[in-house]
């Protein structure tokens, strides 16, 4: 049986600790959008495929995005 993992990544590896970044930084709006979905939410780390460490670092990076209206709440940009 083949599950969703298997569509989108065979290794569960998290980017974050491969590329060493300990940080993520919230003012990289570009950066940052690839974790959003098309109606703007954050994809959960079953997508991502980080580990739980980063999946809240990029948590906290998004919110802050958003407060400095880097990053949508909404997907009103889109469409
Ligand atoms: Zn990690």
């Amino acid at each position: 049986m083949i599950h969703d993992e298997e569509r989108v990544r065979r290794k569960r590896t998290c980017r974050f600790c491969e590329q060493g970044i300990e940080f993520i930084d919230y003012k990289d709006d570009r950066f940052l959008r690839r974790f959003l979905s098309d109606r703007a939410k954050i994809l959960t780390r079953r997508i991502t495929g980080n580990c739980a460490f980063h999946q809240r670092q990029l948590t906290t990076a998004i919110k802050r995005g958003r407060h400095l209206a880097l990053l949508p709440f909404t997907s009103e940009i889109h469409r």
